[in-house]
């Protein structure tokens, strides 16, 4: 089975879905448009929180980063004038200096992700989307700036007029990518954030036109007309799209087969709404490990009630 990850709302269904089938049988295709560099060494927030998540090593109360990490290098730094955009564990740190190094030492992301994987001792793939860059800018009404600093540094509160993927046009999936899509055929697009996470994913180069051909199931990130956590809801009505399980349908239009909504998301309409596509509803709040593992299971019979690909 292939996920196709942001960094929260699929790394907590991910922490059910290995109870329910083997981790090998894993492949998590990984956002890479939220990465950026701090202090020299590029720091990849999806991917690290799903790599943390399989290794065991995630701080779940936050949802990133490592449980009981350290802050010493980061206040040190901020000590003596060196201000880092984001919180980084001293943990944390160690993984993007030994990744940067990696690529620094002539790798690919895709192999440094490889490596790390190994080391972490994670029996899933884990995916970089590309190796190639692609950067999420968010358009406000004072100028163009990156995610990072949108959603950190001003939290998320300006008004967002639009979001652009730079270098999404010439963005292709990486050839490990590729491969694992043409091994398997059971695709699941996890409740993460349609337009930053999963939009620049589906966005890459032929990768809708493979969507179209896999069997595909989604679960909404929206529940009861509200994201979870995250800036999904400003980025979505900034697309154009309605904050609901609706706009999340219009969002991945037809490369879907069937959509997990949340069992209060009653406004959806599988007569009008959803185009064809079967709607499942299920309790999506993954408020524990056996609330994700419960909702994976509905993922995989969601499979078994679609049958094969002809
Ligand atoms: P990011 O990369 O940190 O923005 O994380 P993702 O894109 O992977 O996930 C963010 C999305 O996860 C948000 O839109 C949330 O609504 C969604 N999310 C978080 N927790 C849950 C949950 O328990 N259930 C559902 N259905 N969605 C969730």
């Amino acid at each position: 089975m292939i996920l196709l990850s942001g960094g929260t709302g699929t790394p907590k269904l991910l922490a059910g879905m290995r109870e329910v089938i083997p981790e090998e049988e894993i492949t998590v295709i990984v956002n890479t448009a939220e990465d950026t560099i701090v202090s020299g060494n590029l720091v990849c927030p999806d991917i690290d929180t799903v790599m943390y998540l399989l290794s065991g090593a995630i701080d779940a109360a936050k949802w990133w980063g490592i449980r009981d990490d350290t802050f010493v290098t980061h206040e040190y730094l901020k000590e003596i004038g060196h201000h880092e955009i984001m919180q980084i564990g001293d943990m944390d740190r160690a993984t993007h200096i030994l990744r940067s190094d990696l690529i620094r030492s002539g790798c690919t992301l895709t192999e440094a992700i490889c490596e790390l994987t190994h080391r972490f001792g994670i029996r899933a793939t884990v995916l970089p989307m590309t190796d190639n860059e692609v950067a999420t800018h968010i358009a406000t009404s004072d100028g163009v700036i990156h995610f990072q600093e949108y959603w950190i540094t001003h939290q998320g509160e300006p008004d967002a007029l639009d979001v652009q993927i730079r270098g999404i046009e010439d963005a292709k999936p990486s050839d490990a990518v590729l491969a694992a899509l043409d091994g398997e055929d059971q695709v699941v697009i996890g409740p993460s954030n349609p337009i930053t996470s999963i939009g620049p994913i589906i966005a890459l180069q032929g990768m809708r036109e493979i969507m179209k051909r896999k069997r595909v199931v989604a679960i909404s990130p929206i529940i009861g007309g509200a994201p979870v956590s995250g800036p999904a809801g400003k980025l979505m009505r900034a697309c154009g799209y309605a904050v609901s399980s609706t706009g999340v349908l219009k969002c991945y239009g037809d490369i879907l087969d069937t959509f997990i909504v949340d069992q209060m998301d009653v406004e959806i309409d599988e007569e009008t709404d959803a185009g064809g596509v079967r709607i499942v509803r299920a309790d999506t709040m993954m408020s524990s490990v056996d609330k994700s593992k419960a909702l994976s299971q509905v993922v995989v019979d969601a499979f078994d009630g679609l049958g094969g690909v002809c």
